[in-house]
């Protein structure tokens, strides 16, 4: 009998909705999924009937549940909507390449650029023709490291310019470029930048000892008086990247606290020749909650982020699509293609078009058609869609804040009060006793139940919930986290 792929997709959900929805796999499950795998390439294949039930009964039980289960609090993950899930399998299925713009042969490329140009109208930073460059990555670590290429490609383009060198970086190489310019130092200033930041400098040649943190009174905000000493610097040959950290990824905190704050970065950058990057992979959708006292305080301190130069964002955590997704924006057309043309390949050339052919506007050539998942969500949810889930989300995690505030045990961390009003969906807390609070991230995740990341906070151990799966239900989420709370301290 012929290997039938729609009865397969129907096994899928089967097995899909079958499984627990707990945050974690047993260990038994664990330890039974990794000795399930050949230990080597088999001679004769199994088939593709016996594979099919080879991963779901006996590869998938050992899969954990970011994505699957409602009480997955770790990281930010996100969680995946089904019409993002339908539309997913569509990409596979149809496995469009989106490299080149190639408008008479598939829509791909034009439903990319509407699904980005639509992100624009949601995130509320302004219309499509003020982001000329715009495009899906793999996530924000990819965005972030679009974001250095070009912030180094523009900043140092600039000095070349008033050197009489009419060639970049992306031409010349950063030593070349560098030595043209008379620049010494390429530094990437920041308040608790993320790790991926570090990551993106080591990629693009500026190393990660290029980031520099310049916080505030509170740690994740950015002092600008200290901001303007190390912009100053430019008058020695010391160029820099400035990375607004929204939200910060330990506290969801913002290092602005809204339009004016921006406005006299903007400034500054503006005096002293830098760039604006903002990485906003969960925060930025604060944006977007509805405009109600309930979210001011949150929607306050995400605006202005829209006088950024670029700006970077994630759609696998909280727009809820499959990984991997993320998106980068930037205002200028041009940076791009300065730093990621593909040349010399005439057989890629598209023609002109108001749409650039993705190879040349980012870090692959041949790309999987991400964009048709946050394209599926958008038209499907809409903005009053989306923001219900939104609201959701946030809710819940005030509502675990102010369960933990009201706790004898525990003491909420990188909050100035009991309202919560700048709670997004990150909640930092500790156990107030020491030994509970050294094993507390170890008590919680032993439940299985739910599942929430540890850090540390002013030297001591401390513990996160991030909320940002579609499937938050405030009430259910909320009494089976109290349980668990409460269990783990009473143990
Ligand atoms: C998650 C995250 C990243 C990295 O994103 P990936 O999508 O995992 O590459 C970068 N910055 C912030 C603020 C994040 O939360």
């Amino acid at each position: 009998m012929a290997f039938s792929v729609s009865s397969s997709f129907e096994r899928i959900r089967t097995v899909l909705d079958a499984t627990p929805g707990d945050a974690l796999p047993s260990l038994a499950a664990l330890t039974a999924a990794a000795d399930s795998l050949p230990a080597s390439l088999p001679y004769n294949g199994l088939g593709e009937e016996a594979t099919t039930t080879h991963l779901l009964q006996e590869v998938a039980p050992g899969f954990n549940g970011p994505k699957t289960s409602a009480n997955y609090y770790g990281f930010v993950t996100g969680g995946v909507l089904p019409i993002a899930e339908v539309a997913d399998n569509i990409v596979t299925a149809f496995d469009q390449n989106v490299q080149v713009h190639l408008p008479d042969q598939s829509v791909s490329t034009v439903v990319e650029d509407r699904a980005l140009t639509m992100l624009i109208e949601l995130l509320g930073i302004g219309s499509p023709d003020q982001w000329l460059g715009r495009t899906f990555t793999t996530g924000a670590t990819g965005a972030n490291t679009l974001g250095l290429a070009c912030g180094r490609e523009a900043i140092i383009a600039k000095r070349l310019e008033s050197a009489g060198e009419h060639q970049g970086v992306g031409e010349l190489g950063l030593l070349r470029a560098c030595a043209k310019a008379g620049i010494t130092e390429v530094q990437v200033l920041t308040s608790i930048g993320h790790s991926s930041l570090y990551k993106a400098a080591s990629i693009v040649g500026l190393g990660r000892a290029s980031v520099k943190t310049i916080s505030g009174a509170n740690p994740w905000e950015i002092d600008l008086q200290a901001l303007e000493q190390k912009l100053k610097l430019a008058e020695s040959g010391c160029v820099s990247i400035v990375a607004i950290s929204a939200g910060e990824v330990n506290t969801g905190k913002f290092a602005t606290d809204g339009l004016k704050t921006m406005q006299e970065i903007r400034k500054l950058c503006d005096e002293y020749g830098a760039w604006l990057h903002v990485d906003g992979a969960f925060g930025l959708f604060a944006r977007c909650l509805p405009d109600t006292p309930e979210f001011s305080a949150l929607r306050t301190a995400a605006s202005g982020l829209e006088l950024a130069d670029s700006i970077t964002g994630d759609g696998h955590k909280m727009l809820n699509v499959p990984y991997d997704c993320g998106f980068f924006l930037t205002r200028s057309g041009a940076i791009l293609p300065q730093t990621f043309q593909n040349p010399n390949a005439a057989y890629l050339s598209a023609g002109p078009s108001s749409i650039p052919s993705p190879l040349n506007i980012g870090l692959e050539n041949s790309r999987r058609f991400r964009a048709l998942p946050v394209y599926a969500v958008l038209v499907s949810y809409g903005l009053v869609g989306l923001q219900e889930m939104f609201v959701r989300q946030v809710r819940l995690a005030r509502g675990i804040a102010s369960f933990l505030y009201g706790h004898g045990a525990y003491e909420v961390l990188a909050t100035d009060g009991k309202d919560f009003e700048d709670t997004h969906i990150v909640v930092l807390f500790r156990a107030k006793d020491e030994t509970t609070n050294a094993e507390l991230v170890k008590r919680i995740n032993g439940t299985r139940k739910i599942y929430v990341s540890g850090t540390a906070w002013d030297g001591k151990p401390a513990v996160r919930f991030a909320v940002s799966t579609w499937k938050v239900d405030v009430e259910r989420d909320l009494e089976l986290v109290k349980k668990v709370l409460d269990d783990v301290v009473r143990s």
